[in-house]
């Protein structure tokens, strides 16, 4: 097989830089100077680069796709949104159908309101707790991941705990996020549910807002129990705090209703975006009527491009489809193919590893024990999965090279992705284990 060239793409690069930081429009997609991919077009669940390399997709642009690139379905339905004209500062009929569906397949979702991007959705969740409650401060879970605004771009550094520290220091993800936001924030670990308990007994009187990814999509998809769940559940309400459950990546993929589904818990306010609309931005804050009442009543919410005719269209028609045919059923069922066969290759060479996630979502850890929380993770051997990503990319079959983005599917991975890229992960891991000097 030829090497992968990215020749045009590294041309392409010295282009962009000139007018682009970092040659490209959001600062994750930067993997060097050499290594930046410049994408021509997909389809299903494969992409082409500008150097005509295809790609089997498993990042999904962090999730979206969630029937594949380019969805004839979805499209078709976008078109027809394209004939309707934009956005008129008016509301249209669509907005109260996509929100009826919403609300049945969410019961949590008794109102619903339509934002751009996972960020708007969970700054308007926030306002929203805030405003209900009058409470300023919240709490976040440490590697949680919940958009690029200044109240939430702050990171438990777990890597930076000693002996004997009881918390990882909270470290803001970017220069120009104001301290003073840090004083607002507490930061717990997730599934200790003492821990949240102790933080609400000392400081519920300014708390507003628990926000939480029962399921960690940003950290490979390390997962809430169930009981703490549950008990965080209780400790909200016991407490006078609005439990938000940020369902950016797990909503309308791990479970038509979402993470909340799958759990059997319900939030106070919940937020989704990417699955909604198989890539086309619109994102949701929704939430029972109480909170979502003061929507409008003293609470502001709004945006020059909420529910566009053709996001619209596009979320009606992404969750009909997710929700009265088996495509959720579909993409888990792949996922597990995919588990089964990567971890037949790993317990062959005995490379300890752990899937932890959900199978439309999966983080493949190398370590010996279920990570349960974000301190967890930094037992893994990061080193071994850099470099096999690196030699899955040569190959043709992309994640991302940070383990803590999930693997996730598409309906579209079923059309015959299976068999190639478990042969292509067997090559690829022989290649970093070899390289790695551990064959
Ligand atoms: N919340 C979660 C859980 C996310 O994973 C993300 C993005 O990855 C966001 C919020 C922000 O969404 P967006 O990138 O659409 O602003």
């Amino acid at each position: 097989m030829a090497p992968r060239s990215l020749k045009k793409s590294n041309e392409q690069f010295k282009r962009a830089l000139k007018s682009l930081p970092l040659g490209v429009s959001s600062n994750f997609r930067y993997w060097g100077e050499d290594k930046t991919i410049y994408v021509k077009r997909g389809k299903g669940a494969r992409f082409w680069d500008i150097d005509d390399n295809e790609y089997i997709d498993y990042r999904l642009g962090y999730g979206p796709a969630i029937l594949g690139y380019a969805d004839d379905r979805v499209d078709a339905a976008v078109r027809e949104g394209m004939e309707v004209g934009g956005v008129f500062a008016l509301a249209t009929e669509l907005e109260s159908t996509v929100a009826e569906r919403i609300r049945k397949m969410v019961p949590a979702a008794e109102l619903v309101r339509f934002s751009i991007s996972g960020t708007e959705a969970v700054m308007a969740a926030l306002r929203l707790a805030r405003g209900y409650t009058g409470k300023d401060s919240y709490i976040l879970v440490e590697g949680g991941y919940h958009g690029l605004h200044d109240a939430t771009m702050w990171q438990a550094m777990v890597e930076k705990m000693g002996p004997g520290d009881t918390v990882p220091p909270l470290e803001p993800f970017s220069k120009g996020i104001p301290s003073l936001i840090k004083q607002m924030i507490h930061s717990v670990p997730l599934n200790d549910a003492n821990f949240l308990e102790d933080v609400l007994k000392q400081h519920s009187d300014k708390i507003g807002a628990f926000l939480i990814e029962p399921i960690l999509g940003n950290s490979g998809g390390i997962t809430a129990s169930v009981d703490y769940v549950k008990a965080a559940r209780e400790l909200c309400d016991r407490y006078g705090v609005l439990m938000i459950m940020d369902e950016v990546k797990t909503g309308f993929r791990v479970a038509r209703g979402g993470v909340q589904e799958l759990m059997g818990v319900q939030a106070d306010i919940c937020t989704f975006a990417k699955a909604l609309a198989n890539g086309y931005p619109i994102s949701v804050v929704a939430g029972r009527e109480e909170f979502m009442r003061k929507i409008g009543d003293t609470v502001a919410h709004g945006g020059t491009y909420t529910a566009h005719s053709v996001t619209i269209a596009a979320a009606n028609k992404t969750l009909e489809i997710i929700d009265e045919t088996d495509a959720l059923q579909t993409i888990a069922n792949f996922g597990t193919k995919l588990q089964e066969g990567f971890s037949k290759i790993l317990d062959a060479r005995s490379v300890a590893h752990v899937w932890v996630g959900h199978p439309s979502m999966a983080g493949l850890f190398f370590c010996e024990q279920m990570p349960t929380n974000y301190r967890d993770w930094v037992r893994h051997d990061g080193t071994l999965y850099g470099v096999l990503a690196q030699h899955l990319h040569d190959l043709g079959i992309l994640c991302e090279p940070d383990s803590r983005e999930p693997w996730f599917i598409c309906e579209a991975h079923e059309d015959g992705c299976l068999d190639e890229t478990v042969s292509k992960f067997e090559i690829a891991l022989d290649k970093a284990l070899a390289e790695l000097g551990r064959s």
